[in-house]
């Protein structure tokens, strides 16, 4: 060490330019923002007062989270439950979606999306997605509505809004509901309208990765005060609420179940709704100059946002690896490589509609008795629901970087450039280590 000390011209700049994981020296020292994010001065107050009051049980703090997330939404109401996936199924429930429905979906998502429509006792089929914005591909929908297509079940994936004009316009033409999962896309906007509008339901999650993190929780937001009244009747056992009519107390007039959120959860959440303005500004500001950054290195491609979005939710940044510009560098050596300089980041989904638990669902009671045996043909369900795009996507391409690394300063936006940059620059010599 002394010795490289003695001689920086010589030594500085060959390990500078290094590959970390070739022994130079990492990009990014220091770490990320941390997630979550709490401030005991500011924060603990509301929860503390809960704590002390001996009121945990849903009361009101609850409903001021419910009020204010309405409004920040822009809907009419809101229901909290104990989480997102929870939400989609009490909405898809209670929009009369079931046995013998088909619903579509994109394979580009969460596992509780898919989830949710096999709780609800109704069929998944899967709709490809485009590469370039990572959502369902409008194109691809009406090939895949039968006459047993109940709901489209769009997902507004990574944050980034999927093109809910095109998808609304088609599920007008073919008389179909939507419930829209914005589990990840809290306050983003097509034409200055929030995603979870447009539908018939938007689910929102509340979980402890999130941009707005309770640890757990979810909300349905709507402005169809009857469907409200029916989720918040089913969470609660199925007592009457609001239009629901009959006796709180005994004597349930409708199945239901139990989903509240509690108290100090709602009074964690009004903390965390404080900050969550200014947080999404710089996610998006970092995640704008962030793209611009690195859209010209050959061999990346970042997500596109399609042309009437005036606002991302960035839960994630992902964009798209091509190995053949970075001399057949793999993705996961590429990805090593940029973990080496200090630059965490995900290979991201696998390929739900290929995962084994469709088959399980399929083989249990509850499907052998509500679908014929055709329906539940797996081989032949496989075969219809291929995704070429997301194939590709999930196996070959995708990257992401998490929300709370956007929240830093630009230099860290600078830095994952950087890395990347450092990365192709060296790609060859990378490639001969690996
Ligand atoms: C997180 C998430 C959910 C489920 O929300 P939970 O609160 O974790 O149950 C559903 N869909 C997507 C796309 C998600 O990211």
């Amino acid at each position: 060490m002394l010795a490289l000390g003695a001689t920086p011209s010589l030594f500085a700049s060959p390990k500078a330019g290094r590959p970390a994981i070739l022994g130079g020296d990492p990009i990014h020292q220091g770490g990320w923002s941390k997630w979550p994010i709490w401030e005991p001065e500011t924060d603990e107050k509301r929860v503390l007062e809960v704590l002390r009051s001996g009121v945990w049980s849903r009361a009101g703090i609850v409903s001021e989270f419910e009020a204010k997330w309405a409004e920040t939404v822009g809907t009419k109401r809101c229901l909290t439950l104990v989480n997102g996936t929870n939400a989609l199924i009490t909405s898809l429930i209670q929009l009369d979606i079931g046995a013998g429905d088909e619903v579509l979906v994109p394979p580009y998502t969460f596992i509780a999306t898919v989830a949710a429509v096999l709780a609800a006792g109704a069929m998944p089929i899967f709709v490809d997605i485009d590469r370039d914005t990572f959502q369902i591909d409008p194109k691809k929908i009406e090939a895949k509505i039968t006459p047993q297509t109940k709901a489209i079940l769009p997902v507004h994936i990574c944050g980034l809004p999927a093109d809910m004009h095109s998808i609304m316009e088609i599920a007008k033409k073919h008389n179909l509901l939507v419930v829209e999962d914005a589990c990840q896309a809290w306050t983003a906007e097509i034409d200055h309208k929030q995603v979870g509008t447009f539908g018939n339901a938007g689910c929102f999650s509340f979980q402890n990765s999130k941009n707005i993190p309770i640890g757990e929780g979810g909300a349905i937001v709507s402005n169809d005060d009857e469907f409200i009244d029916r989720c918040f009747s089913y969470h609660n056992y199925g007592h009457a609420y609001g239009s629901m009519v009959g006796v709180v107390g005994p004597g349930s007039q409708m199945p239901g179940t139990k989903l509240r959120l509690t108290e100090y959860q709602a009074a964690i959440g009004l903390a965390q709704l404080v900050r969550f303005e200014e947080q999404s500004q710089t996610r998006s500001k970092n995640a704008e100059y962030l793209r611009d950054q690195i859209k010209d290195i050959p061999g990346i491609s970042p997500y596109r946002l399609y042309d009437n979005v005036t606002r991302a939710a960035y839960h994630l940044f992902p964009f798209r690896y091509h190995q053949e510009a970075f001399q057949g560098l793999s993705r996961e050596d590429f990805m090593k490589a940029l973990r080496a300089e200090g630059i965490p980041c995900s290979s991201g989904y696998t390929t739900l509609n290929t995962m084994p638990f469709l088959k399980t669902a399929f083989e249990s009671k509850n499907y052998t008795r509500m679908y014929s045996k055709e329906l539940l043909d797996y081989e032949k369900y496989m075969e219809h629901n291929q995704c070429p795009e997301n194939d590709i996507l999930c196996n070959e391409e995708a990257v992401w970087f998490t929300q709370n690394m956007l929240l830093g300063p630009r230099s860290d936006m600078d830095d994952i450039a950087r890395a990347i940059r450092k990365i192709h620059q060296n790609a060859d010599q990378l490639k001969k280590a690996s």
